[in-house]
């Protein structure tokens, strides 16, 4: 077929993939949230590409049964697992529209309005957050390069050069997300000081460990320049006490990132909102739109306070890109981050903020939250099950205490048999050499229909594994 195909082949195209794309959305809730890939051969998922093309119906047939069915399916309200995804229709429309007309969104000239749709995002996430005017940001692909971006900037602000950056101190806890242990490494702070602040037995990164650690790196000659927080934590969905380390990191000239990747739109849920709201003291924060905003994947955003830093930590200037100064117009994505040309992702986001109001994001999120309570209570009346904590946004940590095995061992047999079974999607993690099982709540399609399945499928697992006590999946 050759590149231009004409209106009429176009519309032939597009209802093909529209009728694939609604059968995936009518089927949805019956639609199991996990298909283990042991279950499914790829091999016959081949590129082999010819001169002439394949038939666009056989390669549209091949991702619906190949890509679209196996592993994790992240746009169920099953999905339970890891920190979920969503995927609003209005935000597909978003990207459809940004790759037909495919603006350059790097630039402002060359897009004045493709840039000032994302920079009036970026002010209202300002806002949102509590952030002075002057803060600034960047729609990037994730919370991960949104976190790159702010550590690099955290260097830029502090000075951490060749010859300092063996002395700088970078403070986490166990809890930080990896990608932030990533980001230094790609940011060359893999040659600073990295500490582990001890937490408390919430998991939150406890200040009065922090105050200790920085004392004594001050003595020993060392120079404390970042910390890191998050609200919540991946793994167990808790906030750190932002107020009180963010306290500590201004005493001691010390930048404070707050990572609020999966946390920060509960700022827009009346219940969860005081609990982030700590959120604003800090130098600079990322929020993931797709996670608690509930837009497919492809957007991480990062802020950062001072917007002189931003730009001072990414402008740079080419000969060939001397036409495009109307930097006193509005900011350019490309000043203030490591890309150039850059998908128009603004619209994906800007679409369903504008035609849906904030009104259902409201309510989503305040109905996530309230399902994690409800989750955590139900679960404590199945006999032998035990909670982590109380759900401090959306994620409960859970495991079963049996009485003829070991515990650890047990919960594993248990999250195995859950996989198997693929209706709904949990995820696991190790606190302390202890393996837990959680559900996190976050799918907008989640309701408490999933909750009770989730509940009445543990119960019915616990009872085969009992019933079974040499039972070996
Ligand atoms: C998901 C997550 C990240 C990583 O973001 P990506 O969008 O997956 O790159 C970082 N921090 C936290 C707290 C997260 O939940």
């Amino acid at each position: 077929m050759g590149l231009e195909p004409n209106a009429n082949i176009r519309s032939q195209l597009r209802e093909k993939v529209m009728t694939i794309t609604d059968r995936f959305l009518s089927g949805i809730k019956e639609a199991p949230a996990y298909v283990a890939p042991d279950k499914y051969s790829l091999d016959s998922l081949q590129i082999n590409l010819n001169e002439k093309g394949h038939n666009p119906d056989d390669v549209f047939a091949e991702i619906e049964k190949y890509v679209d069915l196996p592993g994790i399916n992240p746009a169920s309200g099953n999905h339970l697992g890891y920190i979920p995804g969503g995927g609003l229709y209005t935000s597909a429309l978003g990207d459809y529209w940004a790759d037909i007309t495919n603006r350059y969104a790097g630039i402002f000239y060359a897009d004045p309005g493709a840039v000032k749709i994302e920079n009036e995002l970026i002010r209202w996430m300002i806002d949102l957050v509590g952030y002075p005017p002057e803060a600034w940001g960047n729609l990037a692909s994730g919370g991960s390069i949104a976190n790159l971006t702010a550590i690099i900037a955290a260097r830029e602000a502090k000075g951490i050069t060749p010859e300092n950056v063996r002395k700088a101190v970078i403070y986490l806890s166990d809890q930080t997300h990896h990608c932030v242990e990533k980001a230094l490494k790609i940011a060359g702070l893999n040659f600073s000081i990295v500490r582990k602040v001890p937490m408390n037995a919430d998991l939150k990164m406890d200040p009065t460990q922090l105050e200790l650690l920085i004392k004594k790196d001050i003595n020993d000659g060392y120079l404390p320049f970042l910390l890191v927080s998050s609200a919540g934590t991946t793994d167990s969905g808790v906030i750190d006490p932002i107020s009180d380390l963010d306290r500590l990191a201004k005493e001691n000239n010390i930048w404070h990132h707050v990572d609020a990747a999966y946390g920060v739109f509960f700022l827009l849920s009346e219940s969860c909102r005081s609990a982030l709201l700590d959120m604003k003291k800090s130098d600079s924060l990322v929020m993931d739109p797709h996670k608690s905003l509930f837009l497919p994947y492809g957007l991480g955003v990062v802020l950062v306070k001072d917007r002189e830093v931003l730009k001072k930590a990414f402008s740079y200037e080419a000969n060939y890109m001397q036409d495009a100064t109307t930097d006193d117009l509005e900011v350019s994505p490309a000043d203030v981050s490591p890309e150039l040309t850059k998908h128009f992702r603004g619209l994906r986001m800007w679409l369903p903020l504008k035609i849906h109001g904030l009104r259902p994001f409201r309510s989503a999120l305040e109905e996530k939250h309230l399902l994690a309570k409800y989750f955590y209570y139900e679960i404590l009346k199945i006999e032998g099950f035990e909670v982590f904590r109380a759900p401090e946004i959306s994620v409960v940590m859970f495991r079963y205490r049996p009485e003829n095995d070991e515990i650890n061992r047990y919960n594993q047999k248990l999250i195995k048999e859950i996989h198997q079974d693929g209706r709904i999607f949990l995820s696991t993690t190790t606190v302390s050499g202890e393996f837990w099982l959680r559900v996190a709540i976050l799918v907008f399609r989640t309701h408490k229909d999933a909750i009770d399945r989730t509940l009445s499928l543990l119960n019915e697992k616990v009872k085969e594994i009992n019933s079974h006590p040499d039972f070996v999946s």
